[in-house]
């Protein structure tokens, strides 16, 4: 399995995108349970960074040492890498530190599938559940929701598996690494299908009917730069053989690239070519590593019957959030179960942004953003940029004082919490 963490100046370990130096000075990547356990017993704080997607803390420890001990930053990259697929309970069994590219062609290749994927396929499907990344669908819900069983390593190095059914369940899942080392997933399959991807040109946001576009197809993603009320493209992602009725614009003639200008040859095969699910569902093709990106990103999801009074708060924003944009996608999200899953409990939107690459431009925007997307009590991303504090995070999830309480129960010291962790269940945690 391929390990892409980056490693910045003075052999730091830097995030994908490079706007976080962690605070360790050694990334450890322990091999075999054994050494992982002792590495787990042996610290006083410990965070699993999967791939390093995530645009902020989240994955970071609170330095080399905290109060008690030293602290330790673990990679599984290299942790008995497995993808074992059941054809008869249709179920895979995913190892902690594999990719999403990795798993969804081994799943295809025994004739199954995933439901849906995120538009990168090189994050890791640990780091991606626990932040509660999505895709897009009215009827898809976030990649947590097809987890079945989660098998943790606990801070005192035993074993501990979760199973949905299982008090507590819930909270396992999209858990921000706070409750053990995911060591493995078991996430619910399907046949396999197929996909095909078509491009449509500009569209007004002037008269949208946003309920009609995003029902359009099997997955649909609206892409804007906020230089003028409308959207510059956007994705339909069909599944099986449905044909293409998109009334509201024009196909486009050649393939498309999200960002204006920028060259589509990494992106997934479109103009309505079937493929299977696995490499039309993303928008970015496997083959292509992108081994860091120069940019930031945030995202907000609120409840679905406001897209349209969002979408006119952002465009009211646009001097402001142009300049400092590559491009905003709007997707939806079916309402799911998971505790801190930002779609937990609500059909929703999910209004994307990614950035340029420059945090002290990019900063007061997001504030901005926040304010004026308040009302509709918007739930960032877990792992990109937002400015939102505790306070206002915890009120946005109904059953926040349940994960504390749950994270209490499998890790009473704190072992896996850090500072992101803590400052979001200090008002829970009594
Ligand atoms: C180019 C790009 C495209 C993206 N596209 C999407 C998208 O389409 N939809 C979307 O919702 N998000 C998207 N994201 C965001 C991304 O999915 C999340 O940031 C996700 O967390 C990335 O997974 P990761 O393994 O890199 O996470 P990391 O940043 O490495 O870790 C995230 C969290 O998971 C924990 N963790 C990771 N592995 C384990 C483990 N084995 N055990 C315990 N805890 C663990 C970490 O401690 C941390 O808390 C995108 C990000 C990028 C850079």
């Amino acid at each position: 399995m391929t390990d892409a963490l980056a490693t910045g100046r003075d052999g730091a370990v830097t995030n994908w995108a490079g706007n976080i130096t962690f605070s360790a000075s050694e990334l450890h990547r322990p091999a075999s349970r054994a050494a992982l356990r002792s590495l787990v017993a042996g610290s006083r704080q410990v965070r699993v960074l999967g791939s390093g997607h995530s645009f902020n803390r989240i994955a970071d420890v609170d330095g080399d040492a905290v109060e008690g001990g030293a602290t330790a930053l673990v990679s599984l990259a290299a942790f008995e890498p497995s993808v074992d697929v059941d054809t008869k309970a249709r179920t895979v069994r995913v190892s902690g530190g594999v990719r999403y590219a990795e798993l969804a062609r081994h799943v295809a290749s025994y004739g199954l599938a995933l439901p849906n994927m995120a538009s990168l396929p090189h994050i890791s499907v640990a780091g991606s559940v626990a932040t509660g990344t999505h895709g897009s669908g009215n009827e898809n819900q976030s990649l947590a929701e097809v987890v079945r069983s989660v098998e943790l390593m606990t801070a005192d190095g035993q074993t501990c598996v979760l199973s949905r059914g299982d008090d507590g369940f819930e909270g396992a899942v999209v858990s921000l690494g706070a409750l053990g080392v995911v060591l493995a997933l078991t996430l619910d399959l399907e046949p396999l299908y197929t996909v095909s991807q078509h491009v449509f040109g500009e569209l007004a946001l002037d008269g949208l009917d946003f309920d009609a576009v995003s029902a359009a197809a099997y997955s649909v993603s609206l892409f804007t730069d906020w230089r003028g009320p409308r959207f510059n493209q956007v994705w339909l992602k069909h599944r099986g053989d449905a044909t293409v009725g998109f009334p509201w614009a024009a196909p486009v003639s050649e393939p498309r690239h999200p960002v204006p200008g920028m060259p589509a040859v990494h992106c997934t095969e479109q103009l309505g070519v079937p493929g299977s699910w696995h490499e039309r569902l993303p928008h970015f093709r496997a083959e292509f590593t992108p081994s860091s990106g120069a940019e930031l990103q945030s995202e907000y999801l609120l409840p679905r019957e406001h897209a349209l009074a969002a979408l006119y708060a952002l465009d009211a924003l646009r001097a402001e959030v142009a300049p400092v944009l590559q491009v905003c996608e709007v997707r939806t999200v079916a309402a799911d179960t998971q505790w801190l899953s930002p779609a937990h409990g609500r059909d929703t939107v999910a209004l994307h942004f990614t950035w340029v690459p420059d945090a002290k431009a990019v900063l007061p925007v997001v504030a901005l953003l926040e304010e004026r997307l308040a009302p509709f009590t918007p739930r960032p991303h877990w792992g990109k940029v937002f400015d939102a504090g505790p306070s206002e995070l915890g009120a946005r999830y109904p059953h926040a004082a349940d994960f504390a309480a749950l994270a209490g129960r499998l890790d009473p010291r704190g072992k896996f919490r850090n500072t992101f962790v803590r400052s979001f269940l200090r008002p829970f945690l009594g």
